[in-house]
């Protein structure tokens, strides 16, 4: 029998005519969005869509999930595997590129897919553990003693079963250096009702101390919903961390970043990084230059605390931990 967040989850829009019929939104857009939809296909969560607003093809949640002619553009510098991954991936489902972390890609799919994606051309399936991978990465971090963290990432790694979720955070927690299991998921956000008690129970059953980090890009994300969720994970005190994405036509203004960071707060969220967009082919219409993302982020600093505002950072392939972006002084 599914569960409720199960069916939720069956029950995703992947029509580009639905979309815009729920939306009212003008059929111009159709045939631009049928194109681009089969390049990396449109995926959302009824709840997410219903956070939109009706008529405005600009809302900012809408533009992070409709296919546009523009991702079939090619840009010089926007690649298929821009952080050179496959370089750092030494089993199948681990990525082992900072000091004292690996990231392991449990799941391959997500409950949806967001146009600007630096997964949206990652060879998901054969990135992700099988049996004979999963003793092998078990193996790895066993005799790698400097791991203290594992970050479960994908994909989404809630997608993954109660069951098989438990059976592997049950294997890690066997490791004595493994100190804290990170999960790196934006189900909280797009479908928090996957924050169910047997999730909390599961994650919150060895000695591994759990840590999320959600990623939500804009304040008109978080409805209640969504804080019902982030209260349940906060009473298992398993603190709650964001990552946003910049992104142009989304969260490019001081006052989209602000709001979303005061919002993030009120429902106890930590804003922790602001990403530049990674250079995937296909996302190169949402990019902000650095300049530009320099000086949001010191317009942020001049109108509220330190603690709402996050770190600006890259990531560069090769480099040894995510780059900050320095700050630009404002006059
Ligand atoms: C972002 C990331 C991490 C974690 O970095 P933190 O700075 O600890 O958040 C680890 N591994 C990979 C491959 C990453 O991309
Ligand atoms: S949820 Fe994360 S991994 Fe999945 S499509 Fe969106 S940005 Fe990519």
């Amino acid at each position: 029998m599914l569960t409720h967040w199960q069916l939720l989850l069956k029950e995703v829009v992947t029509s580009p005519i639905e979309l815009l019929t729920q939306l009212n939104l003008d059929a111009d857009l159709l045939p631009a969005a049928q194109q681009a939809a089969k390049l990396f296909p449109l995926r959302v969560p009824q709840g997410f869509i219903s956070r939109m607003k009706k008529g405005d093809p600009d809302d900012p949640l809408l533009r992070q999930v409709l296919p546009l002619a523009e991702e079939a553009l090619e840009s010089p510098d926007f690649t298929q595997d821009p952080l050179n991954e496959s370089a750092v991936n030494p089993i199948p489902g681990l990525l082992h590129k900072y000091y004292g972390r690996v990231l392991i890609t449990l799941v391959g799919a997500c409950a949806i897919n967001c146009r600007y994606c630096f997964r949206r051309h990652f060879p998901y399936q054969k990135n992700i553990p099988g049996k004979a991978a999963w003793k092998n990465i078990v193996a790895y971090l066993a005799n790698n003693n400097t791991i203290f963290e594992v970050i479960l990432s994908g994909g989404d790694p809630l997608l993954a079963q109660d069951e098989y979720l438990k059976a592997c955070i049950h294997d890690l927690a066997s490791i004595p250096h493994l100190k804290i299991l990170r999960i790196h998921s934006r189900l909280p956000i797009v479908l928090p009702q996957r924050i169910t008690l047997n999730l909390l129970e599961v994650l919150t059953s060895t000695t591994l101390q759990p840590v999320m980090v959600v990623h939500c890009n804009h304040s008109n994300e978080l409805d209640d919903s969504v804080s019902a969720a982030i209260a349940l994970l906060q009473e298992k005190k398993i603190i709650v961390f964001n990552q946003s994405v910049l992104l142009k036509g989304v969260n490019d203004s001081v006052e989209a970043l602000v709001h979303l960071s005061q919002r993030l707060v009120a429902i106890g969220i930590v804003p922790y990084y602001l990403h530049l967009l990674d250079k995937v082919q296909g996302a190169a219409h949402f990019a902000v230059d650095e300049i530009k993302a320099g000086q949001l982020i010191a317009g942020m600093q001049n109108r509220i605390a330190g603690y709402l505002v996050p770190k600006l950072v890259k990531e560069e392939a090769g480099a040894t931990a995510k780059q900050s972006i320095a700050m630009v002084t404002l006059p």
